[in-house]
């Protein structure tokens, strides 16, 4: 056998391809907006993160534009070297300004955030208590730390309670992690009760706020704001890729926070910092949602209207208290089914299926932006309602 064959590889996608889960990769030939252009054809967008539409909006563009004249293209290094250019310290500035919290460390995406914080700001003698439901990045942070690790139950406080109980005093520091709004079904964490909790047993928090931040709370300062509890949660995440529209994580926290990120955090060290472009687009959009809340509200009728069409025409929309609207199907063949066939009528909205959710919760993810037009909103419901019914969903 010639191992340059790879063998072992082509066996293993024959095995996604007779299990049904082989996929090939959606093409998107223009910008991410309300309507995109995926594999040539025109689609209504339901399925991306661009929760306000920010993505490709002039203001964030000519900023990225700007930026590149002044700075180039590349950062050219690490923060740590000479990768830290002044515009990421003015949008660390403006997001700590933004979140009312003492500082902001910015990373190169969401993910990277996760994976350095985590394994930063807890070590050997230190456990982790992470909800089941928790993020694919903020496991891949877990596993990176030395601590211990635990796993409560999704949301379940009288579960977090036993492990704490269970747990609290073998450990020097106990961080509880979780996100603040599940991405799979829109539900929001129990913010207050967690921080209760953190509170009486004298543990520190960690929310993941990635599908939060632009969406709740004032002008979408996030899950945090939403529940007014601003000083009592110790490590923010945010994102700069989902409704802030470009790309890039960050941390928002006490000053400490980032000077020990500063000199700890593997992503800042060893990997070359967020571009310009990408850094002063998000000083832009982080700007416009300070000066308005007109994306956020528009984002929020848009949701609320969708919803409650869908509902009145029987699909089951699950518990979401966000603009992530589930579509549960069960089947999970059938889910796969009514995705392609919406895609024929002009509407992108993509199937999840086991193994990212529970097997026989099959479902169609939405996700509403303040971009859609009412028209795309009712096109969209239309060819819900009418392949709903071709297909005995309703
Ligand atoms: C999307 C997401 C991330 C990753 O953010 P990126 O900036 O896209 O890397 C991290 N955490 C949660 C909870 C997310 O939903």
């Amino acid at each position: 056998m010639n191992k340059h064959e790879l063998t072992y590889l082509k066996e293993k996608i024959e095995q996604l391809k007779n299990d049904g889960v082989y996929r090939e990769l959606p093409v998107n030939y223009g910008p991410c907006d309300n309507v995109i252009n995926l594999n040539g054809h025109e689609v209504v967008n339901l399925s991306s993160n661009n929760y306000l539409g920010l993505a490709n909006h002039p203001r964030v563009k000519q900023a990225a534009i700007d930026a590149v004249q002044k700075y180039g293209a590349g950062a050219g290094a690490v923060r740590t070297i000479v990768g830290n250019y002044d515009l990421i310290e003015q949008l660390e500035d403006l997001l700590a300004e933004f979140k009312h919290e003492d500082a902001v460390m910015c990373f190169q995406s969401g993910l990277n955030c996760n994976i350095g914080v985590i394994q930063a700001i807890v070590d050997r003698g230190d456990l982790i208590i992470s909800d089941e439901l928790n993020h694919a990045s903020i496991i891949d942070g877990v596993r990176l730390s030395k601590a211990d690790k635990a796993i409560f139950k999704h949301s379940d406080m009288n579960d977090l309670r036993r492990v704490l109980e269970e747990k609290r005093h073998n450990y020097k520091n106990v961080l509880i992690i979780t996100d603040g709004v599940f991405s799979m079904d829109g539900d929001l964490a129990k913010l207050p009760d967690i921080v209760a909790l953190a509170e009486e047993f004298d543990a520190m928090t960690y929310v993941d706020d990635a599908h939060g931040s632009g969406v709740l709370g004032e002008s979408g300062r996030g899950s945090v704001d939403h529940f007014g509890l601003h000083g009592r949660v110790d490590f923010i995440i945010g994102t700069l890729s989902k409704a802030i529209g470009v790309v890039g994580g960050y941390v928002a926290s006490k000053k400490e926070t980032k000077t020990w990120l500063s000199h700890r955090a593997r992503p800042l060290l060893f990997s070359t910092a967020l571009p310009p472009a990408a850094t002063a687009a998000a000083i832009e959009s982080v700007k416009m949602l300070m000066e308005s809340d007109e994306y956020t509200t528009k984002l929020w009728d848009n949701a609320t209207y969708f919803k409650e069409k869908l509902g009145t025409l029987g699909f089951d929309t699950g518990h979401s208290e966000t603009p992530i609207t589930p579509v549960i199907i069960g089947n999970e063949a059938k889910t796969m089914a009514f995705s392609k066939a919406l895609l024929e009528a002009g509407v992108y909205v993509s199937g999840i299926v086991f193994p990212t959710v529970p097997k026989g919760t099959g479902r169609l993810r939405v996700m509403i932006s303040a971009s859609h037009t009412k028209d795309n909103l009712d096109f969209a419901i239309a060819q819900f309602e009418r392949v709903g019914k071709e297909l005995n969903i309703i």
